[in-house]
């Protein structure tokens, strides 16, 4: 397709970069490029200042206007957006195409794509695969969700390279038929997550089997263990299921937890399904270090263990970090409310940890189902985070880890899960002096 000259609306800059990288890449293709999101200018300064080199055309934001949608050739929707939008039946209706910044990716990606989607563990899973194939030797990029979009580096990614993406339902919801899947399609476990956005578990489900159920028989599949067992996805497969590796394949770990081994023993399945040598795949994951904002110890103040886990945007996620911990935890958790069943979390709150300050929309919630199940549980309910990790702070003794793992989306409070780490970090930098009043632990 000739952008040259095409209309071309950007609808939402995004979390991850891909509204940006699109404008960028069309408005490069010669396309007249509009941005636009609903979001007002002072809170996106930063990403539209990032835009500066680029040629975009007109930047509309603080709302959307409907002209920008009537007279658009092609509207870039960004993964958030729903698929029932009004405005992109409009922009249709108009004879515009619909397009995805994942989609313009894999259609013109030269190299072999592995894309790695589930409810938890993705970005750790695709961090993995993408350290074994780098030093199993490969040209490797890893991208998609995890924070980059590869879009501008088309230019140098080589047939003989690899790509790593990580694909969140939203973006494969919005992938058409026409858009090829990866030839390595990877699936880490499946929760009831995003019932704000998805209509159904079922929709849900189907928007993460798409990877799977697009794919042509020379695909290769590779399924987390729940997920093996499990008929409603080996029945979505189209490709070959790679067998699992052996778990002695998986050397000892730095990052915690058997959630960590599991995401591990997926990364080398699929690593070994593609010819990685077994030397490799253990040296890999031997040296990774994690993810920032995954477990990730930010500060030792007074013998305490500061640890940032603002991606555990899932009660599983939460659930995951605190039975990864062997030692006393204080416990910082809530958030905006995607609809999903607490009672899970908060018996593992009751059950795993010294106590807990409960913070943002969730927060009275959690609090109520953690004193249903544990009368006297040391607990309180605050409204910031703040506030909880003050609270934690000044009960916490030396030895204790005071965790920032919040089970519960960002958006009530923080632009989203990374802005949320950074304040963590900010304020675990200058903890107030802890109480002298502070009894020893008997
Ligand atoms: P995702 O990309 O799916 O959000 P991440 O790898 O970024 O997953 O991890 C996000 C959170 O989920 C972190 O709190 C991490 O400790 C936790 N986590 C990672 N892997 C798993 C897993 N397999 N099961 C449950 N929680 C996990």
């Amino acid at each position: 397709m000739d952008w040259t000259g095409r209309r071309v609306t950007v609808m939402g800059l995004g979390r991850f970069g891909g509204g940006a990288a699109a404008a960028r890449w069309a408005a490069r293709q010669g396309a007249r490029v509009t941005l636009t999101d609903r979001t007002d200018a002072d809170s996106l300064a930063d990403a539209v200042a990032a835009l500066a080199d680029a040629p975009i055309e007109a930047v509309h934001l603080g709302g959307h206007n409907e002209d920008d949608f009537r007279r658009a050739d092609v509207v870039i929707v960004n993964p958030a957006v729903r698929p029932n939008n009004p405005l992109l039946r409009l922009a249709q209706q108009s004879g515009a195409e619909l397009a995805t910044e994942m989609g313009l990716f894999l259609e013109r990606c030269p190299a072999a794509v592995v894309g790695v989607t589930g409810s938890n563990g993705k970005s750790t899973t695709a961090a993995m695969i993408a350290a074994i194939l780098q030093v199993d030797g490969r040209r490797t990029w890893l991208g998609g969700n995890i924070g980059r979009s590869l879009l501008d580096d088309l230019g140098q990614i080589r047939p003989d390279d690899w790509v790593v993406l990580e694909l969140s339902s939203f973006q494969l919801c919005h992938l058409d038929a026409r858009t090829p899947v990866p030839r390595v399609a990877v699936a880490t476990n499946f929760t009831p997550n995003h019932l704000d956005w998805h209509s159904s578990v079922d929709d849900y489900r189907q928007a993460k089997q798409r990877l799977l159920l697009r794919q042509s028989p020379e695909g290769l599949v590779a399924l987390g263990a729940d997920l093996a067992d499990d008929p409603a996805w080996t029945s979505a497969i189209r490709g070959r299921l790679l067998p699992p590796v052996d778990p002695a394949a998986v050397p000892p770990l730095r990052v915690p937890g058997e959630h960590n081994r599991a995401n591990a023993l997926l990364a080398a399945t699929v690593a070994a399904g593609v010819g990685c040598a077994r030397e490799a795949i253990g040296r890999a994951l031997t040296c990774f270090a994690g993810l920032p904002g995954r477990l990730e110890v930010v500060a030792e103040p007074a013998g305490r263990f500061l640890i940032n886990d603002t991606t555990a945007t899932t009660p599983e996620s939460a659930i995951a970090a605190l039975a990864a911990l062997d030692r006393p935890v204080w416990l910082l958790a809530g958030g905006s409310d995607k609809g999903v069943d607490l009672g899970p979390m908060a018996e593992a709150i009751a059950a795993r940890t010294r106590g807990a300050a409960f913070f943002g929309v969730t927060g009275p919630r959690l609090f109520d189902a953690v004193a249903r199940r544990k009368a006297g549980f040391p607990a309180c309910v605050v409204s910031t985070m703040a506030e909880a990790l003050a609270w934690c702070w000044q009960q916490s003794r030396p030895g204790d880890a005071v965790l920032l793992s919040p089970g519960c989306a960002s958006h009530d409070q923080f632009a989203n899960f990374e802005h949320r780490g950074r304040v963590f970090v900010e304020l675990a930098g200058r903890l107030p002096p802890l109480a002298a009043s502070h009894s020893p632990r008997v």
